[in-house]
């Protein structure tokens, strides 16, 4: 299984990892952090391809994939 990692500190919950994933890794219901906004989950790590497009297009630099 893929690791990805969300800093949820800064995360700004855009959401365009939730767009950009050809394979619905993401979805929209983590909870508010201390920063006041709402990171996306992981919910489905186990579909990830590695295609780094996430971690390319997050604009706050949020995403790691291992
Ligand atoms: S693209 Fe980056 S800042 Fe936007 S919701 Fe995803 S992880 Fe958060
Ligand atoms: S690396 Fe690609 S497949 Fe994996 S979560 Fe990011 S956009 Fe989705």
């Amino acid at each position: 299984m893929r690791n990805i990692e969300i800093n949820n500190t800064l995360c700004k919950g855009c959401y365009i990892c939730v767009e950009i994933c050809p394979v619905n890794v993401f979805e929209k219901e983590g909870d508010v952090s201390e920063t006041g906004f709402v990171p996306v989950l992981v919910k489905h790590p186990d579909k990830c391809t590695r295609c780094m497009l996430c971690e390319l297009q997050c604009p706050d630099m949020a995403i790691t994939v291992k």
